[in-house]
């Protein structure tokens, strides 16, 4: 039956993803790891077409676990429903899986011992399109780009071992929330979202 045969792949993903968190939780070498209360791994639907990646996890994330739940979160929530999305309909991570103390920016050996694990997240979902959420997501994989001239533009982009080329790139929701002129800009490049991924699809047709 196909259906049968589609919600036990569907399974199969959704348990491959918790193993392999359950996994990092112990093989992650991140120094935040003393610091932090709790890990904060990745969540949402692990059939989504839409990666979005931020930098690291703050007080509500390391409190609860959960990527994205404090003022930033609620505003992405917003521009999700914008474009008729809702968290479970996407996946959500961070680079590093830790909070730096007060929120520091993170360290690049810390994005480091965090990498491995990232990437074996975007390879099990395989999504079609990966959005950064702010500079520091993007530095990760585009480090001569400036997010001030990569906003709201599809990144093409071949990278070993990588599911996906093309990625989209916009402001963090955290910076943009009390800066008027940057919180339009973000909002407008949010609702090309589904314009985008019909690029995709016709680029791959
Ligand atoms: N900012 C981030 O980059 N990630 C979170 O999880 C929360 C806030």
């Amino acid at each position: 039956m196909v259906f049968g045969r589609i919600s036990l792949n569907f399974m199969d993903k959704n348990a491959k993803l918790q193993n392999l968190h359950q996994k990092w939780f112990t093989a992650c070498e991140c120094e935040l790891k003393n610091s932090a209360t709790r890990p904060v791994p990745g969540t949402g639907s692990s059939e989504a077409e839409i990666v979005f990646i931020g930098e690291a996890p703050g007080k509500s994330e390391d409190k609860l676990g959960i990527p994205f739940v404090g003022a930033a979160g609620k505003f992405l929530d917003e521009m999700l429903s914008e474009i008729k999305l809702k968290r479970k309909d996407i996946y959500i991570t961070n680079i590093v899986k830790y909070r730096p103390p007060n929120n520091r920016d993170p360290l690049p050996e810390e994005k480091a011992s965090c990498r491995e694990w990232l990437l074996e997240e975007l390879k099990l979902i395989s999504p079609k399109l990966i959005v950064f959420l702010g500079r520091h997501a993007m530095n990760n994989f585009f480090p001569a780009e400036q997010i001030s001239k990569a906003h709201g533009k599809l990144l093409i982009k071949v990278f070993k071992g990588m599911p996906t080329k093309y990625f989209y790139a916009l402001y963090h929701p955290a910076a943009a929330l009390y800066n008027g002129g940057m919180r339009e800009v973000l909002m407008d490049d949010f609702k090309k979202i589904p314009k985008i991924l019909k690029e995709i699809e016709k680029r791959e047709a």
